[in-house]
């Protein structure tokens, strides 16, 4: 009998989510939806193809092709649930920001499963929630891992124009679908760091300005609610590591748009976070924040959070380096002296576009003791020379390749901005 309560008690406790909090148990059973076929941050249109054809047999989704891009790639619109709340996410406007394309299918993945912990969550949501989802906006800019369009237009610049297909597209959904809340899905530079601090922003967020006083109406009001029930949810799994993108309106951005236009905007920035360069775990910290948004947002338990607590939030900030390497010896004109030096390692991209080399680069020079890197080390008034031993005076944008010689002789290298 008393085994049967225990079987009932924790039946119940994994059954029914904490409504205030979002269950703990999606982010560790992550691994059992993670799109297997996305192994890496670029991969191409043809890549999401092939995974939408798969979909297009699973009876909880509707796969339709929303539109064509400028080079007639195909942009689908996935669909799921039926219920009275609309939102609508899309991701990858700018072609080279692809981590929440990956993240959505994970969450295509985890919609269309059974017989876990989570049925009865997935039962509420397609009752009480319609999805629709457009995972890679922008595939020409994606097929060239670029920002912007073929037609070289940033499309978060045409919410006004709609000079491109795409920019069309998406205000042509908004319009018809009226979502309830929307989500702008974006990736920023991974060495944005959250407020004044070492801790890389993860995750950014922001709750789009609709005008330049940053004015608060009812659908702003909303975003700002889920985004602080949103943070809440995901400093469970990285504490500090969560910032809010600036809120300088832009008129001609499709954040700030949206918001105008009546639908509660989420923009959600995938950075850095350490020794993650494919951006593996910061997908599945969106796949976690993404679902945690639909607990919150059917339960409803967004509505009694305050403005003060998304003020909490740290603002983005630029305080993190790839590398900074501290104490130098330079020389210029026969005088020696002290100095840190910053390295940006910046991705360059294969004529395929699908890998990448670093082209790393000295980024400051000077007293960077106010500044963290990802790594750093201390040279100890080592002091800086080319490979053949000649001292030479670093300059701000030289390549990241040098020596470092110690009093008694002994040599570090520096190879494209990796200690060797
Ligand atoms: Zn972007």
């Amino acid at each position: 009998m008393i085994k049967y309560f225990y079987f009932l008690f924790f039946a119940f406790i994994s059954c029914t989510p904490n409504a205030q909090q979002f269950p703990k148990e999606i982010y560790l059973a992550y691994d059992n939806y993670k799109e297997p076929s996305f192994k890496v941050k670029r991969f191409k249109h043809s890549d999401v193809v092939q995974l939408i054809e798969k979909h297009k047999t699973i009876p909880d989704f509707i796969i339709t092709e929303a539109g064509k891009s400028f080079e007639d790639r195909s942009i689908y619109q996935v669909k799921f649930g039926k219920g009275p709340v609309k939102l609508l996410l899309w991701s990858q406007m700018h072609g080279n920001e692809a981590t929440a394309t990956m993240a959505l299918f994970d969450i295509f993945n985890f919609l269309k499963a059974s017989g876990d912990n989570f049925d009865s969550f997935r039962k509420e949501l397609a009752e009480k929630a319609t999805i629709n989802f457009i995972p890679m906006l922008n595939p020409d800019g994606a097929e060239k891992w670029q920002r912007r369009t073929a037609q070289e237009i940033d499309m978060n610049r045409d919410a006004l124009r709609l000079v491109c297909p795409e920019s069309r597209l998406l205000k042509n959904l908004q319009q018809t679908l009226k979502p309830d809340f929307g989500y702008n899905l974006h990736d920023q530079d991974h060495r944005i760091s959250a407020g004044v601090s070492k801790n890389p922003a993860t995750i950014s967020f922001l709750a789009s300005a609709y005008d330049h006083e940053l004015s608060m109406n009812g659908v702003r009001k909303r975003s700002v609610q889920l985004i602080s029930k949103m943070n809440k949810d995901l400093q469970q799994f990285i504490p500090g590591q969560i910032a809010r993108y600036p809120d300088d309106h832009e008129p001609r951005a499709f954040g700030d748009n949206i918001q105008k236009w009546g639908t509660s905007l989420i923009l959600i920035e995938s950075g850095g976070y350490k020794n993650d360069p494919e951006k593996m775990y910061i997908r599945k910290l969106n796949f976690v924040s993404i679902l945690s948004s639909f607990h919150h947002i059917i339960h409803k338990t967004y509505t009694k959070e305050t403005h003060s607590e998304y003020e909490k939030i740290p603002e983005n900030k630029n305080f993190l380096h790839d590398l900074i390497i501290r104490n130098v010896a330079l020389t210029a004109n026969n005088t020696t002296y002290k100095a840190d030096i910053a390295i940006s390692r910046n991705e360059l991209t294969s004529d395929d576009f699908l890998t990448y080399t670093y082209k790393s680069v000295i980024s400051d020079i000077g007293d960077l003791s106010t500044y963290y890197g990802f790594e750093e080390m201390d040279a100890k008034g080592a002091a800086i020379t080319l490979q053949n031993d000649t001292i030479f005076t670093p300059k701000v944008g030289m390549p990241a390749s040098f020596v470092l010689k110690d009093l008694g002789g002994k040599k570090t290298v520096v190879n494209n901005g990796f200690k060797e």
